[in-house]
């Protein structure tokens, strides 16, 4: 048992409260929050005094195998060689504070036990599998003069892939059985067109109404939900409508998708980071002027949609899908989105959305009784300044995940 004394634990739902709290971990899980001092025999007791206690960040739209920059690239590397360069990544996640991560194309579920079975140090991942794309759509990497069968073995299992192509409401209703079979949490769709690809424009809307409808009955007969990829309000009002629960990017989102989002209780889940990173290193990896353009244009609208959605009272939870050497930037996404809705609301949406988000609403995301204890001990108070969590996680202390200590500099 370890006991966490004078903390300043934080609370999204009284952000002003400034005693100092005694946390009790016991097990797995946080056995009780008090503002009375709690001895405990046997235990190990901590003094945090000065410091924050604060529940694990949780992301929403991460791929741990693209270890590439270049997507298609990652889906022709080796098995072996996917998985190691995803092992670095993972820990990088994990460092940073992010213990929970959802995982939107290319993860699988042996990556998943790995880390549950702490065969591998990761933040515990929630998977997809592969995500499901049209011919021609935002998982196809083929160039136009390229004919090739995408998926010769019809496997689709190239751990390095993040998505396999499937076409038909019969065949896309079989693949989410063969996702859900192979482990996946949720099942990811390419439901527009992406930036980066220049064979699919943003503006197209991706997979038939029958199709989305088949993927999404199928995911809600066995118990979980769809995530689609969508960038123009079009795209997303047509998917939110046919039952998708959390649209991925949405920068270019109107008042009608915003106010259709709202009605369903669709969550939405910005990944403003990315843009940012390509802007600042894209050129020097050879991205072309072309793409990057595309990208200032989306990266800009990003930033206004974070105001629309919150004038529409949407739910956003933190996500950042990044890529290769860029996912260094990742806790970048805290502050670009601090800047417009300020320092409260951000970590709202990295903690107690996130865990909406993931299925694990009070277990996840909050510091509270009967929680998991997933804990960052923080210098300073995030509310007031987020730079604590800012870097490669160097102002945090110290990391329990799931009641074991990841990280313990606090402890001598
Ligand atoms: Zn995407
Ligand atoms: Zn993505």
């Amino acid at each position: 048992m370890t006991v966490l004394q004078n903390a300043r634990v934080l609370n999204l739902e009284a952000p002003d409260d400034d005693r100092l709290y005694s946390v009790v971990v016991e097990g797995s899980q946080i056995r009780e929050v008090t503002s009375t001092r709690v001895q405990v025999d046997g235990a190990r007791h901590m003094d945090v005094a000065g410091k924050t206690v604060m529940p694990g960040m949780i992301d929403c739209h991460v791929h741990v195998i693209a270890s590439i920059a270049h997507l298609g690239t990652n889906g022709k590397m080796p098995n072996t060689f996917a998985v190691l360069r995803a092992v670095p990544i993972l820990r990088g996640m994990l460092n940073r504070g992010f213990l929970t991560v959802r995982d939107a194309g290319g993860a699988d579920y042996a990556l998943s036990t790995a880390i549950e079975q702490e065969v591998i140090a990761g933040p515990r991942l929630f998977i997809a599998g592969k995500a499901l794309s049209q011919t021609g759509g935002h998982g196809d990497f083929r160039e136009r003069f390229d004919s090739t069968d995408p998926d010769p073995c019809g496997c689709s299992r190239n751990l390095g892939a993040i998505g396999r192509i499937v076409d038909g409401a019969d065949e896309v209703r079989k693949a989410v059985r063969e996702e859900m079979r192979s482990g996946a949490h949720h099942i990811k769709i390419m439901a527009s067109g992406g930036v980066a690809s220049p064979n699919d424009p943003i503006g197209n809307l991706q997979y038939s109404a029958d199709e989305i409808r088949a993927i999404v009955e199928e995911a809600r007969s066995h118990q979980t939900y769809v995530m689609a990829h969508a960038y123009t309000g079009a795209a997303i009002k047509r998917a939110v409508e046919l039952g998708v629960r959390t649209i991925e990017h949405g920068n270019l989102v109107d008042e009608d998708a915003a106010a259709t989002m709202a009605k369903m209780g669709a969550y939405m889940v910005p990944t403003l980071v990315t843009y940012d990173a390509m802007s600042r290193v894209g050129a020097k990896t050879g991205v072309s002027t072309q793409a990057l353009e595309k990208n200032e244009a989306v990266r800009v609208q990003g930033l206004a949609a974070l105001e629309l959605l919150r004038r529409h009272g949407v739910k956003m939870a933190l996500g950042t899908d990044l890529l290769g050497d860029m996912h260094e930037f990742q806790s970048d996404e805290l502050r670009i989105r601090a800047d417009i809705l300020g320092n409260l609301e951000v970590l709202r949406q990295a903690t107690a959305i996130g865990a909406e988000v993931v299925g694990m609403a009070g277990k996840l995301g909050v510091v509270q009784e009967g929680a998991i204890a997933d804990l960052l001990v923080v210098d300073g108070d995030p509310l007031k300044d987020l730079s604590c969590l800012g870097g490669q996680g160097e102002g945090i202390r110290a990391i329990m995940k799931a009641g074991k200590w990841v990280r313990e500099a606090l402890a001598q």
